[in-house]
């Protein structure tokens, strides 16, 4: 059986990317590339609104025990 490199695209800029063991930004074609895809999933999970606090304890109100 012929040994072909498999290629696959990389998700960020859509290079095609040999997928080689000594790759090692696989599936991405550079470090800046899967750089770029992580910090875009961190910067989604940030935007998560946050919600009002409603019914909660004022501020600077200790409770009392
Ligand atoms: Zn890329």
């Amino acid at each position: 059986m012929p040994q072909r490199p498999r290629s696959v695209n990389c998700p960020t800029c859509g290079q095609p990317v040999e997928w080689r063991p000594e790759n090692r930004w696989r599936p991405f074609c550079s470090e800046r590339c899967k750089l770029i895809d992580l910090g875009g999933w961190a910067t989604e999970r940030y935007r998560v609104p946050a919600e009002p606090a409603t019914g909660q304890a004022q501020p600077g109100q200790e409770p009392v025990s």
